[in-house]
């Protein structure tokens, strides 16, 4: 079992968890054939199933404790059997508070991303991280105001985004932004419009907070598999061809938040073929 801290330089990531998510092969890949996974069984679970990890990396860089990605969020109350809702039971097990946290970042405003950023109480919107400012790409802030978008694919920004903004914690940023010295966001988009992983850089060594350029192993190959939930394909596609490429010529060391637990790993070449090498503690 692969440890769930790990560290590139000075800076030390701990892979928590909100739980997973599961779907049906043909509802979350519509456009691959069911005859084009054959060679992949072993990438998907027993049902046949994609099933997602939903990872929120903790990250420790210049002193300040940063939170990437929010999962999906508490479990609704007529649903006690659903399988995520878990992060902050994962944060006490961890023994970390969420006062502790100075910067909540998110790689984009999909539903699983965004969850815990906000709790309602009394009829208002309290932040579950109270001493953090959460930053967010202002592209994909935009897109959340898309009524061409909004309902569809930002369903729980209102609650889970919106309300940053008129609480004053909001912090939109875009491009290359430096969140601390060994901190970059990275833009990645095709996914969602303003998509973004983290560059980390550090003593030398080099990691990479993925987001969800990839939700199932089988993308590090077959780089143009989009899913339903990737908004712009041909962009997705792009994205993730010259990302796989660079990330394997480079031995970046790779973070991923839908991939199995703990979600690190190498961009590895088997054969002609380029797989996922998951690190082992
Ligand atoms: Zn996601």
């Amino acid at each position: 079992m692969a440890s769930n801290k790990i560290t590139i330089g000075n800076v030390e990531i701990t892979s928590l968890s909100d739980g997973i998510l599961e779907f049906d092969l043909c509802n979350f890949f519509p456009s691959i054939p069911s005859e084009s996974w054959g060679p992949y069984e072993d990438h998907l679970t027993e049902e046949h199933n994609v099933r997602f990890n939903l990872a929120c990396f903790l990250v420790r860089s210049d002193g300040r404790n940063i939170v990437v990605d929010t999962g999906l969020g508490p479990r609704p109350a007529d649903a006690p059997e659903t399988p995520w809702g878990e992060l902050l039971n994962d944060f006490s097990a961890h023994g970390v508070k969420p006062e502790e946290i100075d910067m909540v970042v998110m790689t984009h405003l999909h539903r699983d991303h965004v969850g815990w950023n906000l709790q309602a109480q009394d009829g208002r919107f309290i932040p579950t991280f109270p001493n953090a400012r959460y930053y967010m790409s202002a592209i994909d802030w935009d897109a959340t105001h898309d009524p061409s978008l909004q309902h569809d694919r930002f369903p729980n920004a209102p609650d889970c985004v919106w309300p940053l903004q008129d609480l004053g914690l909001a912090e939109l940023i875009d491009g290359e932004h430096s969140l601390t010295s060994e901190l970059t966001t990275l833009p990645t988009p095709g996914h969602t419009p303003g998509h973004m992983s983290i560059m980390i850089t550090s003593q030398g060594e080099r990691g990479l907070i993925l987001g969800d350029v990839l939700h199932n192993t089988v993308q590090v190959h077959e780089t143009d598999w989009v899913s339903r939930a990737d908004i712009d394909p041909e962009q997705t596609r792009a994205t993730r061809r010259s990302l796989m490429e660079r990330l394997e010529r480079e031995g970046t060391t790779v973070l991923s938040v839908h991939l199995p637990k703990p979600g690190y790993g190498k961009i590895g070449r088997m054969n002609g073929r380029r797989y996922w090498q998951p690190l082992q503690a």
